[in-house]
């Protein structure tokens, strides 16, 4: 599968990783918004939240758990951060692999 991301989940494209486990890699995004940007991800490819189904409702539990960890270990669990799941045309999604965006660590404003 022609896929960015899960060439990352494979080795086959680098990253810099922040947390790796079973189920889920969390790395910096390429092209940060804000000095924490880190992208969540199932290894599972699953193209959005849309294609979610009953059979991976454990691994999304899971996915919230790691981000949590992700705040944590770049500090933003003390700050406070977004966490954004971008759909489709209108949500601007450009990679079909689902991921969250969480991102940090200096004041963000609210404008769609
Ligand atoms: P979205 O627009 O919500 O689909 O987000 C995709 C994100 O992936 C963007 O913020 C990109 O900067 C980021 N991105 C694309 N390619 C890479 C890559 N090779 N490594 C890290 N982040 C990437």
């Amino acid at each position: 599968m022609d896929c960015i991301f899960c060439k990352i989940v494979n080795g086959e494209l680098p990253s810099q990783k922040v947390y790796e486990d079973e189920f889920a890699v969390a790395f910096h995004d390429i092209n940060p918004i804000a000095p924490v940007h880190v992208l969540t991800i199932p290894k599972k490819h699953i193209s959005s939240l849309l294609d979610i189904g009953t059979e991976d409702k454990e691994l999304i539990g899971h996915l919230h758990q790691v981000i949590q960890n992700v705040a944590r270990i770049t500090g933003v669990d003390k700050t406070g951060f977004r966490v954004i799941t971008n759909i489709g045309e209108h949500g601007q999604q450009s990679v079909h692999h689902l991921h969250y965006h969480v991102i940090g660590g200096r004041q963000l404003e609210w404008k769609a």
